[in-house]
């Protein structure tokens, strides 16, 4: 791990202030928000990530997790993951949300990860881990080593020839498809994006993985409430049965009326270069009955354009079966 210098800030200007005032910026080289740090501390111990200068936002007053007046829920950039996921609107009104966060990582990791560092987790590509390997994502222009190397984990949908990692967070793939909003605050002043436009896909450009901009703090997400008698589910299929990323995981939001399914949300993790909102599939569910016939037929509309590799052809059929299981988990006792 390479030195670096430790900023405390205690306001957001300070911190946005921090990050574009830097001489350390202005020369070019990295300076990073350090939050849980469960992320980028393990980065930098791989010299994967070298900043030169850390900016702690802990001190910030953005860990509040509250309702809105529109009955959408406000929740802070540093609202711990385990706080997320316990919380008593998240389970009753989210459960998606909370069961992504609690399948992902350890009660330890939960307690210190925040929710904008899961936001912005890296990914988990061997070759993005290890600096004696070419790696468009880590290093532009050096090749991609995972595109006929070990790349069992990684996308096939979104990849690029220059890039197939996969997205390693479950948090991301609820808030997708509850259609989170991030809002951040840089030093052009505030704005809000919705997830769907949040995240790159890599093509030429890998290295750059969200819309962004140095000096970008966010401060909070919103997720908006759902339709009365909404159901939602989230699964994740892995290795093994905790501690570990998905190899393919759904999450669903779903309500029916009359037999028949008039609003759903499908977006899959695990296989995706970002959190993968499937409208195929949701176009394929709307206004039909909830049997296993249309869950396979939505499916197969989610996995169509998928790009596997060399050893990440089983994802296709498992992303498939996947989808299927967590609609029908979804529409049990609906
Ligand atoms: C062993 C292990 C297993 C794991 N398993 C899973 C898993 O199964 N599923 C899963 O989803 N995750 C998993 N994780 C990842 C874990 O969820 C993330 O490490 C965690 O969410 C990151 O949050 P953090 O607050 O620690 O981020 P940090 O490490 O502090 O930061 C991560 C990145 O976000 C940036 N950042 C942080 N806050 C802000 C902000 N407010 N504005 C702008 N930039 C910001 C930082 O600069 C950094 O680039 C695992 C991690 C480990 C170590
Ligand atoms: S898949 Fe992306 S992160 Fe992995 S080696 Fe290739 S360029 Fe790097």
């Amino acid at each position: 791990m390479q030195p670096f210098e430790l900023i405390t800030v205690s306001t957001i200007s300070e911190a946005i202030q921090a990050q574009v005032a830097s001489p350390t910026a202005q020369q070019g080289a990295p300076i990073r928000f350090i939050a849980g740090g469960t992320n980028l501390v393990d980065y930098m111990k791989l010299n994967v990530e070298t900043p030169r200068q850390l900016i702690d936002i802990n001190m910030l007053p953005l860990d509040r997790i509250e309702p809105g007046p529109d009955g959408s829920l406000r929740i802070g950039a540093l609202a711990r993951n385990t706080d997320v996921a316990y919380h008593e609107t998240v389970k009753a009104q989210y459960p998606v949300l909370s069961e992504a966060i609690l399948s992902g990582a350890s009660t330890q990791l939960r307690n210190m990860a925040t929710t904008a560092g899961n936001l912005l987790q890296k990914t988990r590509c061997v070759y993005y881990r290890d600096t004696a390997y070419g790696c468009n994502k880590r290093e532009p222009g050096t090749g991609c080593s995972a595109i006929g190397g070990h790349n069992r984990m990684l996308a096939i949908l979104g990849t690029s020839d220059k890039c197939i990692a996969s997205n390693p967070s479950d948090q991301n793939v609820a808030l997708a498809a509850l259609e989170a909003t991030i809002h951040i605050t840089g030093s052009k002043g505030e704005r809000a994006v919705p997830i769907a436009d949040f995240y790159t896909l890599p093509g030429n450009t890998p290295q750059r993985e969200t819309i962004l901009e140095a000096g970008d703090l966010v401060t909070h997400l919103t997720i908006p409430a759902l339709p009365t008698g909404a159901k939602s589910v989230y699964l994740k299929l892995r290795d093994r049965a905790s501690y570990e990323f998905a190899l393919a995981s759904a999450a669903i939001v779903l309500k029916q009326s009359n037999g028949r399914i008039d609003f759903v949300r499908v977006a899959l993790g695990g296989v995706g270069a970002k959190p993968w909102r499937s409208l195929e599939a949701e176009r394929s569910l709307l206004g039909k009955p909830a049997n296993a016939i249309s869950f396979r037929a939505a499916a197969e509309a989610a996995l169509h354009g998928a790009h596997p590799q060399s050893q990440n052809g089983f994802k296709i059929e498992l992303a498939k079966r996947c989808i299927v299981h967590a609609l029908t988990q979804a529409t049990t006792n609906a």
